[in-house]
């Protein structure tokens, strides 16, 4: 990952606002970062956390390989929770739960930083107990709150926090600089690109995706699941065992497969309503999506990204991965 300057190139606004915060120790308690799918608000989020707690810090950028900045990007760091939405919303009990944790100083510090990723979800009970969190006089603790809809927050939430808008993502940009990057010799065909840019705003990233290749294989066997729910519907069992778990066998490749089959589900729904939006997974002419349009109802195929959702939830909470896809196969 990268430091604030880096980030500053994609969103110079909210990079300035924030590092002149840190070189003044002016930081916030609370900030609400509302941004588009795309736009860096996990980034945002991870960095942030980093520059508080990094053990090398220089300047306002975090080292990224101490201990503590090790631990924050790979989510393990016992002073820094991320919150994401136990199925549609986030739930009472999960704000209960982080005010107890936080009743408790730091286990390694005084500080705690909290992550509230997709803070539009939070029910009004959720909402209103952590409007009580964040009056408590609690100066060593950080609350960063995630949204694509700053305006469905709370009023007396909003009030509360430091907004920051992060730019929409130029995608047209993203995919100059990714083929500027690739004009010597590697070759990104445009469908490859639409896909690219839908899972990463990293050129690196994106580069290391497409040339590894793994990518397009799980995108064909999504698309082959698909074909067979439009067509032979009661073999999607068999289509798991038998092609889907031993494909992706290990955590990487099943994340990447959970997060293809809600971008095709996704295109299916906008495709079938005529929504305007942009495909990332499929092309206008496959026949997979056509099949699927005119198969399947919009209510039926709304669900499915429900259920779409709740299976990556489930799966970042660790039940086990063979059971999250079996049950989203049967609830499809
Ligand atoms: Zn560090």
């Amino acid at each position: 990952m990268l430091g604030w300057s880096d980030f500053a190139e994609k969103q110079p606004l909210a990079s300035k606002i924030i590092i002149n915060s840190i070189l003044k120790e002016r930081l916030s308690h609370a900030y609400l970062i509302q941004g588009e799918r795309g736009t860096g608000k996990k980034t945002f989020a991870t960095l942030l956390a980093m520059t508080l707690f990094c053990e090398n810090r220089d300047r306002e950028n975090p080292c990224h390989t101490c201990h503590a900045c090790r631990r924050i990007q790979s989510r393990n760091h016992p002073d820094v929770h991320w919150i994401e939405p136990d199925g549609a919303t986030i739930k009472n009990e999960q704000i209960d739960y982080l005010r107890k944790e936080f009743a408790f100083s730091g286990v390694e510090s005084t500080r705690k930083v909290y992550v509230i990723n997709h803070a539009e979800t939070l029910t009004t009970h959720a909402a209103n107990r952590l409007l009580k969190f964040l009056e408590e006089p609690n100066i060593t603790s950080t609350a960063i709150l995630l949204t694509e809809q700053g305006q469905v927050i709370l009023p007396t939430i909003r009030s509360r926090c430091q907004m920051l808008d992060l730019q929409p993502l130029n995608e047209g940009a993203f995919q100059e600089e990714l083929l500027q990057v690739t004009a010597d010799g590697v070759e990104i065909k445009e469908a490859q690109l639409k896909l690219l840019t839908s899972l990463t705003t990293n050129v690196d990233e994106a580069i290391a995706m497409h040339q590894a290749g793994q990518v397009y294989e799980i995108q064909k066997l999504v698309k082959e699941l698909f074909h067979i729910l439009a067509t032979r519907y009661e073999e999607r069992f068999l289509f798991i065992h038998d092609r889907w778990l031993p494909t992706l066998a290990d955590k990487e490749a099943q994340a990447l497969g959970l997060e293809l089959l809600l971008l095709a589900c996704r295109d299916i729904v906008h495709a079938q309503v005529g929504s305007g939006q942009s495909l990332s997974f499929f092309e206008k002419e496959d026949a997979v999506l056509q099949a699927m349009i005119e198969g399947f109802s919009n209510r039926r195929l709304v669900h499915m990204l429900k259920r779409i959702l709740d299976a990556k939830q489930k799966w970042a909470q660790h039940v086990h991965p063979t059971l999250v896809v079996e049950q989203l196969i049967l609830q499809f």
